[in-house]
């Protein structure tokens, strides 16, 4: 039977070309008509977030809207019996959070298709300290590891290395053996990442614009987050056969480069989407977090905040600002 509940909602409200989020009074019978209503213990925030609550159209069309590409909570109403009611879920990536009221809201209502089942020994919270991002990460080094990524080929870089993504990414390629090198424009980061497993920690003019096609290959392999010109000037510099996993674009969409690193040395430029994979590929690295590939000092650094605390959370993603992964608690 489905029964209608009000709840608290951080909405993303549009007035004359102003985007503005504040938490509202909402109902269950405004949430689309899908198969499985949730209740949402704990979100992530994610850089797509940001771009959401600030009115990016390639991201969410149309507002009121409410953000949050992801959800841990438990199941309330489920139209096809799968998830059963009762279960606990996370739900992350496809559209949520974009054009589908998200998980910076108290409820959500999803197709079937969209849950996974919380593995065991996590909690909403354990599940939302990884995140997309979390996710995202563990994609990155899957793919690495697939193309033969080993720590005896030498350095492996991580753009972007504070950040929600390129954090998790650090812990989990340290913790698999890698000797990772930050890149980082926190420089006062630099302890936080090398706590991380960081063997170096190295500024962002690493990766500065340089004429030259090809550089000195200094890494190995590389999990690059952001993009743009400096995801050009990483190809530059990795070792004959190596691999990028290539996942963001906060320096920007546009990858102006040459064939040189592809045809010279053999580099494979890896594309990584979180979002619409089939949903079994996410629940496998969803597994291995829960287990082999637990990042401790990630989960042990995540910090929690309320939704009064959401508009400066997500305006610090767009200035940069933002480092490590945080969790919003509806509690
Ligand atoms: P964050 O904002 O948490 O991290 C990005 C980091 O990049 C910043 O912390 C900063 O780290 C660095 N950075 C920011 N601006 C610039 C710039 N102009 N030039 C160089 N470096 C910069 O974002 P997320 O980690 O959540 O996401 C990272 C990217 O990955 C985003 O573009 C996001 O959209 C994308 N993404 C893609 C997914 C997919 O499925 N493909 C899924 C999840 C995220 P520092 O100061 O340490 O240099």
């Amino acid at each position: 039977m489905t029964t209608t509940t009000k709840f608290k909602s951080w909405r993303v409200q549009e007035q004359g070309g102003e985007y503005t989020g504040s938490e509202q009074t909402v109902s269950t019978s405004d949430l689309p008509a899908n198969e499985v209503l949730i209740k949402v213990s704990h979100s992530s925030l994610n850089y797509k977030d940001a771009l959401s609550a600030s009115g990016n159209k390639g991201v969410t069309r149309n507002f009121p809207h409410t953000p949050g590409i992801d959800a841990a909570g438990e199941v309330i109403e489920s139209a096809s019996g799968e998830p059963v009611v009762g279960s606990k879920v996370i739900v992350t990536g496809y559209d949520l959070g974009m054009n589908t009221d998200g998980g910076f809201g108290e409820y959500v209502r999803v197709p079937a298709s969209w849950c996974v089942a919380l593995p065991q020994g996590w909690n909403g919270r354990t599940a939302m300290i990884y995140g997309t991002a979390g996710l995202t990460a563990g994609l990155c080094v899957q793919k690495l590891l697939q193309m033969g990524a080993s720590p005896e080929q030498g350095k492996v870089a991580v753009s972007g290395a504070s950040g929600a993504v390129g954090s998790v990414a650090v812990e989990l390629l340290s913790k698999l053996g890698f000797d990772v090198v930050a890149i980082s424009g926190k420089q006062d980061h630099a302890d936080e990442l090398k706590a991380l497993g960081a063997s170096e920690v190295v500024g962002r003019e690493a990766l500065a614009a340089e004429k030259k096609p090809m550089l000195k290959p200094v890494f190995a392999n590389a999990v690059d987050t952001v993009g743009g010109q400096p995801l050009a000037e990483l190809l530059k510099q990795i070792q004959p056969g190596g691999s990028v996993s290539c996942c963001g674009l906060v320096a920007g969409p546009q990858l102006e480069t040459t064939v040189l690193p592809f045809i010279l040395r053999g580099v494979n430029l890896l594309g990584v989407d979180s979002v619409e994979i089939p949903l079994a590929d996410k629940a496998a690295v969803w597994k291995k977090f829960a287990g082999e590939w637990a990042c401790p000092k990630t989960e042990a650094s995540a910090r929690d905040i309320g939704r009064g605390q959401l508009d400066g959370a997500l305006r610090a993603f767009l200035k940069g600002e933002s480092s490590g992964k945080i969790v919003l608690d509806h509690a």
